[in-house]
């Protein structure tokens, strides 16, 4: 009968919840047990000038280094992190392991290269996210120039006056702020006028390479890109996997790219020897193009 198949339905859906919420109970006590063990890492990616290929700097990718599953993606725990608030010790982590790194360069001689960190929405409503950062930089002795705030565009459409002034708190204390996956939801080109980041990052949907949406994607990027260079904006573009991507990207302005074609993220002490070498850094970082123009 319609009703007795309807209970089915529903009693299968109970016991998929109860599943759910079981599996989920389980996986966040181990990250607990796992923060306690430091068992994540982060990876890192680096942002390049697409018209030199130097390195202008590192994101931090937040990895979790299973004892039995080995290498776990963010994609498989951050959004129940995020759904419960826990997100936030980790990112405490991930940014102090980011910041040691910083230091232990610069104490062993090195001349140190920006790197990026990824804030979740939830850090914002969670704490005074600028003060948290003054507190690491200060601790650890480095330049907030060296620290770069990546916070998702989604954020900024759903808490617009709060993280408006964030960034606007971040900037003042020296920190350079990048707009994560911009174009990925519903934000306006406007909002660019009145959200004053330093850095946009180009969602890797618009490098689409597939027939009809190529063709619309790459004008929207073409559009993008102009419009950030009014208004000063610096763009990079964000899963750049191919050579025709990177001509194109170069094409319409757009400088600076990271995605495959340049390097995957990895654990930072296999980028070390190459940072090292400081002809495949450019110091001046996402600067260098201002200075130019
Ligand atoms: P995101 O910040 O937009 O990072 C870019 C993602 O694109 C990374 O995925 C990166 O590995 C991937 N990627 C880079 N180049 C390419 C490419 O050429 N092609 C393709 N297909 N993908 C590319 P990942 O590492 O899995 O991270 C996913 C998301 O998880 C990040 O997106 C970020 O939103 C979040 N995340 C990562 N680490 C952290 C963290 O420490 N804290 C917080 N709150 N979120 C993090
Ligand atoms: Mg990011
Ligand atoms: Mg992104
Ligand atoms: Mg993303």
């Amino acid at each position: 009968t319609v009703k007795g198949n309807y209970l089915n339905r529903m009693g299968r859906y109970d016991a998929g919840m109860k599943k759910k919420m079981e599996d989920d109970q389980v996986l966040l006590s181990e990250v607990q047990r796992a923060l306690d063990n430091r068992e994540f890492i982060f990876y890192a990616q680096p942002q390049c000038n697409m018209l030199t290929g130097k390195i202008i700097g590192l994101e931090s990718l937040v990895r979790w280094n299973h004892p039995v599953r080995g290498i776990v993606q963010p994609g498989e725990f951050i959004p129940l992190l995020e759904s419960n608030g826990f997100i936030t010790n980790l990112d405490l982590y991930v940014w102090d392991m980011v910041c040691g790194k910083l230091h232990d360069w610069i104490a062993a001689g090195h001349k140190p290269i920006p790197i990026a960190v990824n804030v979740s929405r939830i850090d914002i409503y969670s704490m005074n996210v600028t003060n948290t950062f003054a507190e690491l930089t200060s601790r650890y002795e480095i330049d907030p120039a060296l620290l770069a705030i990546e916070i998702t565009e989604s954020a900024y459409a759903e808490d617009y006056n709060l993280i408006r002034q964030v960034v606007i708190d971040l900037r003042n204390a020296g920190f350079t702020v990048f707009m994560d996956d911009f174009g990925s939801g519903y934000s306006s080109l406007n909002m660019l006028k009145d959200v004053n980041v330093d850095v946009i990052k180009i969602d890797t949907k618009f490098l689409d390479m597939n027939e009809y949406s190529q063709n619309r994607g790459m004008g929207i990027l073409e559009t993008i890109v102009r419009m950030a260079r009014l208004t000063q904006l610096r763009v990079i573009a964000e899963g750049v996997e191919k050579k025709e991507q990177v001509d194109f990207l170069r094409n319409v302005g757009c400088i600076y790219g990271q995605g495959y074609y340049y390097y995957r993220p990895m654990p930072i002490e296999q980028f070390e020897p190459l940072l090292l070498h400081e002809e495949n850094v450019d110091y001046r970082g996402i600067q260098a193009h201002q200075l130019e123009e």
